[in-house]
């Protein structure tokens, strides 16, 4: 089915438009610069940009695409997790599209979707570092973002997602855009710590890794914590910087960042890879923002490798919030014959990984 798909969870006003599993358009508007004076997402600021983007972005997916809006066979969109406010410009838009096009609409679990990002088939989408060949399933799928950090079971795309852990303050993205703000980077800082961590020494200074001490691993075997770490970093750069007050020794930064980030890929793998071999599925798949980081795509191949673990990286373009990987799910469901979602749905910040749909 020809399927158009609408993200407005977080920043990124998101229109794909998928034929089945081939990509035919992924059309992204962002508000990033908007939110950088602010040093993280306004969500009201955020949900007029969608607003705004909408209609045009829209337009571009269908000329990206070739296609016509009377042609498409249904529609989906993001209907949570994400931001309450930016959710419901997406969702009214999509309403309204199915009304006028009377088409079926299906309201798509926005981490779900990120998973099906994975199973579109393009022109260049396979990137080197991933398996090539079929998502094959049961997977393990570790989504790293500003929004969420998410480890999940993935036993069938749109009837059995389980969530095994996730981070119980900071995501990994916030903790990036966080620790950056604090070394005077600009925003959003994950590929600003990521390039500065090029130059430094990620053995310099050991941060901690948050919940891998015994007895946090009972209760939160597979989920995260990074605000520890966060302040762990404040502390380190303000005793520095104390101690180093009349001799104006700068504080190491390249260091600082490169120490960090490994502190983050190597709790984000270490629990991802336990999470293989304790429920034996030799299959991890990464998604979200945080996938770009230089360290965590090198660490995963390193330990997926040893570990015989078949490792799959959709394209960035895939990773970051985007509409097709929304359409991706929605055409999933039409193809299974699911029941369209009613149009009395509305916008859940928190839903449940394991609602794939919501009716
Ligand atoms: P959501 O959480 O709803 O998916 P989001 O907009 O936060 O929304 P993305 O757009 O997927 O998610 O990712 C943005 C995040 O990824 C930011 O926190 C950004 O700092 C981080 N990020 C981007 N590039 C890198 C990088 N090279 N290293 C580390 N973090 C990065
Ligand atoms: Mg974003
Ligand atoms: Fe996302």
């Amino acid at each position: 089915p020809l399927v158009l798909g609408i993200e407005t969870s977080c920043d990124e006003t998101g229109i794909g438009i998928v034929r089945g599993r081939t990509l035919l358009a992924n059309a992204i508007a962002s508000s990033m610069d908007e939110h950088a004076r602010y040093g993280g997402v306004v969500p009201e600021v955020a949900a007029r940009a969608h607003l705004e983007a909408l209609t045009p972005t829209i337009e571009r997916a269908l000329a990206e695409a070739g296609v016509e809006l009377a042609e498409l066979d249904g529609i989906a969109v993001t209907s949570g997790p994400g931001l309450a406010g930016a959710l419901m410009v997406g969702v009214s838009a999509a309403k309204a599209l199915a009304i006028a096009l009377d088409r079926p609409l299906y309201a798509v679990n926005h981490l779900v979707g990120h998973v099906g990002a994975d199973l579109l088939q393009g022109e260049g989408l396979r990137e080197a570092v991933g398996a090539v060949g079929e998502l094959e399933l049961p997977t393990i799928a570790l989504l790293v973002s500003g929004g969420h950090t998410s480890l999940l079971l993935v036993r069938d795309l749109i009837g059995d997602v389980e969530l095994l852990g996730e981070t119980i303050d900071d995501a990994a993205g916030e903790a990036f855009d966080k620790v950056a703000r604090l070394l005077g980077l600009p925003y959003p800082g994950g590929p600003e710590i990521d390039r500065v961590a090029a130059a430094g020494d990620p053995g310099a200074i050991r941060f901690p890794r948050g919940l891998t001490r015994p007895k946090d691993l009972e209760r939160h075997r597979y989920d995260f914590s990074f605000s520890g770490l966060k302040t762990s970093v404040a502390r380190w750069v303000e005793r520095f910087a104390a101690e180093h007050a009349d001799d104006g020794v700068p504080i190491p930064v390249a260091d600082v960042a490169a120490s960090f980030r490994e502190a983050v890929a190597d709790v984000l793998l270490s629990k991802a890879l336990a999470a293989c071999a304790e429920l034996g599925v030799p299959r991890l798949l990464l998604g979200g923002g945080v996938v770009a980081n230089a360290r965590v795509r090198e660490l995963a191949r390193e330990r997926a490798a040893a570990a015989g673990v078949a490792l799959r990286v959709p394209p960035l373009s895939l990773c970051t919030d985007n509409g097709a990987m929304i359409a991706s799910i929605g055409a999933q469901l039409m193809r299974a014959g699911r029941a369209p979602s009613g149009l009395g749905f509305g916008a859940d910040s928190t839903l449940p990984v394991t609602e794939v749909q919501v009716r």
